[in-house]
């Protein structure tokens, strides 16, 4: 295999394309629980293949954006407190794959 053609998971992530519905996320995350330290090693941190989570230790807080999701539900199933209501993107919205 010709590892020059190998590519980082930024550059494969900036082949994706997004129409994003800023007035309906399709995920929304319940951040009270999240933030309730009941959440036993907050998995959705390293399983959301976009990084769409982080955790501000100073604030003690989840950060979230929706923008970015590549729709893969990993996040919905990988969550131990059941905190994330997840939908497909209504119709028109959502990631467009550009090459693949
Ligand atoms: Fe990340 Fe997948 Fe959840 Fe989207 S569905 S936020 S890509 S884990």
């Amino acid at each position: 295999m010709d590892v020059s053609r190998k590519k980082n998971k930024e550059e494969k992530l900036a082949t994706v394309n997004f129409r994003i519905n800023r007035q309906e996320p399709h995920i929304v995350v319940r951040k009270e629980l999240c933030e309730s330290g009941k959440c036993p090693g907050k998995p959705c941190l390293e399983a959301c293949p976009a990084g769409n989570y982080s955790w501000d230790d100073a604030a003690g807080t989840l950060i979230f954006n929706h923008e970015g999701c590549l729709e893969c539900g990993t996040c919905r199933f990988i969550c131990p407190l059941e905190a994330i209501e997840w939908n497909y993107p209504r119709g028109g919205f959502g990631v467009i794959y550009l090459w693949g």
